[in-house]
């Protein structure tokens, strides 16, 4: 029962993620006006606002234009659900906030990555800050708060200058950007999460999944991949995401 609880209150998370992937880059206010529809402008009704069911009654198109709804609505509300279970089965009721705030905001990163290739800073300080506020009650970080605060610290300095010292070099052995600014901080949020010691196995297993990625890709659409640009933010979602699964 509660676990049904808790995924509907990720299913509704999910609704406001998809204000946030949709507004903050373009600057709109995420609390003001209410959600519209992005073709007609007709601001939409709470009942056909509720997660993945209304999508699925209006048969992913708006009641009042007709326009197809992106099935990217549905699929982030879903996401952010099973994210919201797999924390609580992970976790318990108290400390599974710290990681869902996390894997939250990073999955609203993930999708505005794909989009425009960018992270916003804002999403990037928020989740540092998060972090280390929330690492007093984060007890995979240390056994007192002393241990977890510095743990939050340390690891995210050290995620920071780790990728910035793969980014340096990759800018002077290949004369490439490997990595941009927004995975350097994204990273540093990871460590101020996790602590210092998750930071390797996080990238590894992004670095990872991102490369079965690059690959399965060049093999389906048969053409070269490498030297393009991928974004890395939803490959770190997976990273980290499977790490929680490990610990
Ligand atoms: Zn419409």
């Amino acid at each position: 029962m509660i676990i049904f609880l808790i995924f509907l209150l990720g299913l509704t998370f999910g609704s406001f993620a998809n204000v946030l992937i949709y507004r903050i880059p373009k600057k709109i206010s995420i609390i003001f006006p209410w959600s519209f529809c992005p073709n007609c402008k007709i601001s939409i009704k709470w009942y056909d606002n509720i997660p993945v069911l209304s999508y699925i009654l209006l048969s992913g198109k708006c009641r009042s234009c007709k326009t197809k709804i992106s099935v990217e609505y549905p699929l982030v509300e879903l996401l952010s659900g099973i994210l919201a279970v797999l924390c609580y089965l992970k976790f318990n009721i108290y400390t599974m906030w710290i990681f869902y705030n996390f894997l939250f905001v990073l999955l609203v990163i993930s999708f505005i990555d794909i989009k425009t290739t960018e992270i916003p800073d804002i999403l990037s300080y928020y989740l540092i800050i998060s972090g280390i506020i929330l690492s007093v009650f984060n007890p995979f970080l240390g056994r007192d708060i002393f241990l977890r605060i510095s743990n939050s610290i340390i690891g995210g300095i050290v995620g920071f200058l780790f990728l910035w010292v793969i980014e340096f070099s990759s800018r002077k052995i290949f004369r490439k950007l490997a990595l941009g600014g927004g995975d350097l901080k994204l990273f540093c949020a990871v460590g101020t999460h996790f602590g210092l010691f998750s930071i390797f196995k996080i990238l590894f297993y992004s670095c990872v999944v991102a490369l079965v990625y690059v690959l399965s890709a060049g093999l389906i659409k048969n053409k070269k991949i490498f030297g393009e640009y991928i974004q890395f933010a939803p490959f770190v979602s997976l990273g980290c995401s499977f790490y929680i699964l490990t610990l």
